[in-house]
């Protein structure tokens, strides 16, 4: 065991042979794991990740997407221990606590005006679930009962619990499930119809609004909501849409009285290069759902913030059974709400977002230089510090890799035996960045990166 591991006393091979025995990792193919040494993480400080055995990796994907400001940060832990000596958990029904009413009032003043009140849960999944029910619920309240379905764009992801895959839906996620989904409009994005249809960037985008205002118009009677990932698909392999896709999807739904769900789970607190994605396309949704980044990546915590006119229609005496009925143990819990607070308080002492433009455009330039011109990189996708390289067997063809291949996970692998934490998604390699990183870093990050795709897509791996 490394030294500066000391406090650390079980040994790597029992804590190896503990999780063979009893861990279940979320999407992650079990029989494989077992054939593999794990990687134990044990501490964290900066951009790094430390293993048991010393050795320190750079989270080039956030820990998932999640952390914001970098790991170990003495204002994100002294928030926590501050509020673990006051309370660490008490619930939010028929309770209030301090930081849970200081995040909501906190939150309102950032999200897009018109969003003001912020229901608790605690995953990405959880505040798309508690979005999607308070639609259908509203459209009860106030006598529209027959609008109960939902639309979504093709290949959306918006979190693994059952309501949330009805609305996204991966076939390898999802196929399982596919029988006790409901029926949902899809939607097809402009990159889907670009490719497909061989169009341009504009004509697909008009197709894509074209198709989009007339489902939705024929089908308004029985829409509830259409939700949606704003300007980037990121589970579904990183597919960026322009904001005047977002704001025509705005347009369209508030024309036909239906409501517009903003899933800002991977998109919010910067990672677009602004503190929403929302706000590219100058637009409120009528329900905004928060998770991933709202503690800095430090707990779990997540948020759906509706309007006020929303709210209001759950308004009534008990008697008139308005209430939404719905909540988690774990909601508001001041642990987390309290690093929230802390959170949103380095984003203006960092200046995170000011100084994210050069950061930005330093992975731009990087990806255009070092990244764009290997032989099997077929598309680069970037929108803020969320990117997506795309391999492919042939790039010309756009011919991909045999799946048994596992090309991004080789690539991953073989960026992490160089020092460097990734992961893929199928043959896109996913790069998101901590908000907080340093030019260098990035240098360091696209470098390996480079080598990992160049050594695996040549055979000539370490
Ligand atoms: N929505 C989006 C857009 C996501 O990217 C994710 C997770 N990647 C989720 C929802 C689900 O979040 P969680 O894993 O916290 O449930």
């Amino acid at each position: 065991m490394a030294s500066d591991n000391k406090k650390h006393t079980v040994t790597h091979e029992t804590i190896k042979r503990l999780d063979h025995a009893h861990l279940w990792h979320p999407f992650t193919p079990m029989q494989l794991w077992f054939e593999d040494d794990p990687v134990v993480i044990v501490s964290a400080t900066g951009h790094d990740l430390i293993d048991d055995n010393g050795t320190h990796y750079l989270d080039g994907v956030s820990s998932l997407w999640c952390n914001v400001h970098g790991h170990n940060r003495p204002e994100l832990n002294a928030a926590i221990t501050n509020q673990l000596q006051q309370v660490a958990h008490t619930t939010l029904l028929g309770l209030t606590n301090v930081p849970a009413v200081l995040l909501a009032e906190r939150l309102s003043s950032l999200v897009p005006a018109g969003l003001t009140r912020v229901f608790y849960s605690d995953a990405g999944a959880t505040a798309v679930e508690a979005a999607l029910k308070m639609a259908l619920q509203f459209w009860q309240l106030s006598g529209r009962p027959s609008k109960t379905r939902f639309g979504s764009l093709v290949d959306a992801y918006h979190g693994d619990t059952l309501g949330a895959v009805g609305v996204g839906y991966a076939d390898t996620f999802h196929r399982f499930y596919r029988t006790v989904l409901p029926d949902t409009l899809r939607l097809t994005p402009p990159h889907l119809l670009r490719w497909r249809n061989h169009l341009s960037q504009t004509e697909a985008l008009e197709q894509a609004i074209a198709e989009a205002t007339l489902n939705i118009s024929e089908q308004a009677d029985t829409l509830a909501a259409i939700i949606v990932e704003p300007l980037m698909q990121g589970a579904a392999g990183m597919w960026p849409h322009q904001p005047t896709y977002l704001r025509a999807l705005r347009d369209i739904t508030k024309k036909t009285n239906v409501l517009l769900i903003a899933d800002e789970v991977a998109t919010g607190f910067g990672r677009t290069g602004s503190m929403f994605a929302c706000e590219q396309a100058d637009i409120t949704p009528d329900l905004l759902c928060l998770a991933k980044g709202i503690t800095g990546g430090y707990l779990p915590l997540a948020a759906t913030v509706a309007t006020d006119e929303i709210h209001a229609a759950f308004l009534g005496s008990p008697q008139e059974g308005k209430t939404f009925f719905h909540g988690h143990t774990y909601t508001g819990n001041p642990l987390a709400c309290a690093a929230a607070l802390a959170s949103l308080d380095l984003f203006i002492s960092d200046q995170t977002l000011e100084k994210l433009g050069p950061k930005i455009a330093n992975l731009t330039q990087q990806l255009d230089h070092h990244i764009r011109p290997l032989p099997h990189v077929a598309d680069v996708r970037q929108c803020g510090v969320m990117i997506g390289i795309e391999l492919a067997a042939d790039t010309k063809t756009r011919t991909p890799y045999e799946t048994s291949e596992r090309m991004g996970a080789q690539v991953c692998l073989e960026a992490r035996h160089r020092g460097v934490i990734i992961r893929p998604l199928g043959d896109v390699v996913v790069l998101m960045p901590p908000l907080s990183i340093h030019h260098s870093e990035i240098d360091r990050l696209m470098s390996v990166v480079r080598d990992a795709i160049v050594a695996v897509t040549s055979g000539d791996r370490t």
